[in-house]
């Protein structure tokens, strides 16, 4: 079937406006620059250049009369054509140009010109999305305000900071210097998250004696990230947001939100998504979706700890393990318990689903339920801890590889093999070949732990940075094996990545800051899911491992045609050590 056709075959047109709305600080005007007053000048350009009329026209009248011809002219002659050209030329630039502009651009300040892009610049610019925010669910935008004039903001450097300290601030900040009032109990004591900050932050220079400026404090919400986010905030780091898209996948848009200060990467992952889109889109499939926590519990003999193991293994005690374990939350159900013996310390890795939320806690809770509930029939468990490394969070580790946690995903996508070489530059054989050796036989080689892959951490990294995850669930969250293969008489490439443990939710954590959850709706997926608890994590998950495909894509493509220095050192514009690119 043939794909739609998205992408226009023109170059790509980028908006620019006309005309800059001048700012407070942009005021000045280039008569400023004038020795006279402006209506003197006016007035002076304007005897000259009807006086110099005057005097040409009436020498012309006498020329005809003499019969001298026009060409031979006298010194006066000169000067007065040379003054008649100045006055001209000064009351054009005065008045002509806006006039001018207001026949031609009847409303300038809200005309926006076409420029055409260079060509060459990355075949990933060439977004050429015909719908706004995908087909993701909520993202219908409020009706439009009247078209307001765009200004142009200026960057400041030496800004000075909005919150002013009074001087009953600067007794708490002195306070804080000295130690008699612990930084940490800042927010309690204020009442005011903000404050608190900026008093913090104001201690902490004082302290290190280190300046802060280039870290921002104002313009963000301190009382949002209180008793869950982050504690003893001082500002907030900026980094940008770049948009991949349009990726299609499972038939709908998306244009998928990437926080990131790696250049090149989000133009190439969107170089990918034009490969896929091109190509009929991509197919993501969610195989597993249970959270896992895995406490270590201890006993004297390894023999108990194997009774442990037998009860909590056998189906017949399942359903009332079920019932305990799942009082503690309306969305986590337990779904299987795996244990691991040492000697005499048993790990039980419990997995439960967690509806939207990413679920660390929520399986926590359940998980204490059940130890609690252990502890009348095996009183001689000693609990060591509720995580016992057998979960496994945030480190790399086989059992998540192998069994999968969070959401485990396949995504395919079959590219024709003419959009291999117009979009990606290169050949489905080279494609094959280097993921075989690379992506298979190199990580193999390196004893890699679900790293078959070129980058797909880039990709998961910066998308859980824009949607608010848990940015350090990137380690097994990225685990991804990456299959190439020549389909259809070796003309198409069949790509797969294979993700088992992406950990993501829509509630909770950070997602519900305002700029996280912007980027979430951006994907349709804000929050909890009305209808089916679970549904917007779990497309979620969905996005990633196809923004992941979208990224291998054209990593390898650009590895393959030799290109990655090249377009690393054209978006990177710098005279890093390029042996640090990802690949
Ligand atoms: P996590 O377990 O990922 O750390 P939290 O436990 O902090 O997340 O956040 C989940 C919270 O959101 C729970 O209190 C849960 O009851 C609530 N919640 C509301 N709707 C949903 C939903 N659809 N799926 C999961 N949790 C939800």
């Amino acid at each position: 079937m043939e794909a739609p056709r998205l992408y226009s075959t023109k170059p790509v047109q980028s908006l620019k406006p006309t005309k800059k709305i001048p700012l407070e600080e942009d005021t000045g005007k280039a008569s400023d620059a004038l020795p006279l007053p402006l209506y003197l000048t006016n007035a002076l350009f304007f005897t000259l250049f009807f006086s110099v009329v005057y005097f040409l026209l009436s020498r012309w009248r006498e020329k005809i009369r003499t019969s001298t011809p026009l060409h031979v002219v006298t010194f006066s002659d000169i000067i007065a054509i040379l003054s008649f050209l100045a006055s001209f030329v000064y009351l054009l630039g005065f008045f002509g140009i806006d006039f001018v502009q207001s026949l031609v651009f009847q409303s300038s300040p809200d005309v926006w010109i076409a420029e055409e892009e260079d060509d060459e610049v990355l075949l990933a610019k060439e977004d050429a999305r015909k719908v706004p925010c995908g087909q993701a669910l909520d993202c219908s935008l409020p009706p439009l305000p009247p078209v307001a004039p765009i200004v142009t903001v200026q960057k400041v450097f030496d800004e000075k900071p909005v919150t002013v300290l009074t001087e009953e601030d600067e007794e708490i900040i002195k306070s804080v210097v000295a130690g008699t009032t612990p930084s940490y109990s800042l927010e309690s004591k204020l009442g005011d998250c903000k404050r608190a900050a900026a008093i913090r932050r104001e201690a902490l220079q004082r302290l290190t004696g280190k300046s802060l400026s280039g870290l921002p404090l104002d313009g963000f919400d301190y009382e949002s990230i209180l008793g869950q986010c982050c504690e003893m905030p001082v500002g907030y780091v900026q980094i940008p947001v770049g948009i991949s898209g349009p990726l299609l996948v499972n038939g709908r848009e998306y244009s998928v939100p990437m926080a990131t200060t790696e250049g090149c990467l989000v133009a190439s992952t969107n170089r990918g998504c034009k490969a896929i889109h091109l190509s009929g889109g991509a197919t993501s499939v969610l195989l597993k979706d249970g959270m896992t926590r895995a406490p270590c519990v201890r006993f004297g003999t390894a023999k108990r700890a194997a009774d442990l193991k037998l009860y909590l293994e056998d189906p017949d005690n399942f359903e009332t393990l079920s019932v305990v374990f799942n009082r503690s939350s309306r969305f986590g159900r337990l779904q299987g318990i795996k244990c691991a013996i040492a000697g005499k310390n048993l790990y039980i890795r419990f997995t439960c689903s967690t509806g939207d939320a990413m679920g660390m806690n929520m399986v926590s809770k359940g998980v204490q339920n059940v130890l609690d509930f252990l502890q009348t029939d095996f009183p001689d468990m000693d609990v060591i801890g509720i995580s016992g490394n057998y979960c496994s969070d945030k480190k790399p580790a086989a059992v998540n590889w192998i069994e999968g946690r969070g959401k485990s995903v396949v995504c395919e996508a079959t590219i024709k093999g003419d959009v291999v070489r117009k979009v990606l530059k290169t050949s489905v054989e080279s494609l094959v070949e280097l993921n075989m050796l690379k992506n298979l036989t190199g990580s193999a080689m390196a004893g890699a732990l679900g790293g078959f892959n070129a980058h797909a951490s880039n990709i998961v990294a910066a998308i859980y940075i824009a949607t608010g995850q848990d940015p350090a669930q990137n380690v097994e969250s990225s685990h991804c094996i990456t299959m190439m293969e020549a389909v259809n008489d070796g003309k198409d490439l069949h790509v797969s990545v294979t993700m088992p443990s992406i950990e993501v939710g829509t509630v909770g954590g950070g997602t519900q800051l305002a700029s996280q959850s912007a980027c979430l709706n951006l994907l349709g997926v804000k929050g909890a899911s009305k209808e089916t608890p679970g549904a917007n994590s779990r497309t979620l998950a969905t996005i990633v491992a196809s923004a992941v495909l979208a990224g291998e894509l054209s990593l390898m493509s650009a590895i393959a045609a030799g290109q990655l220095v090249k377009s690393h050192m054209k978006y990177n514009r710098s005279t890093k050590d390029v042996s640090k690119a990802s690949s």
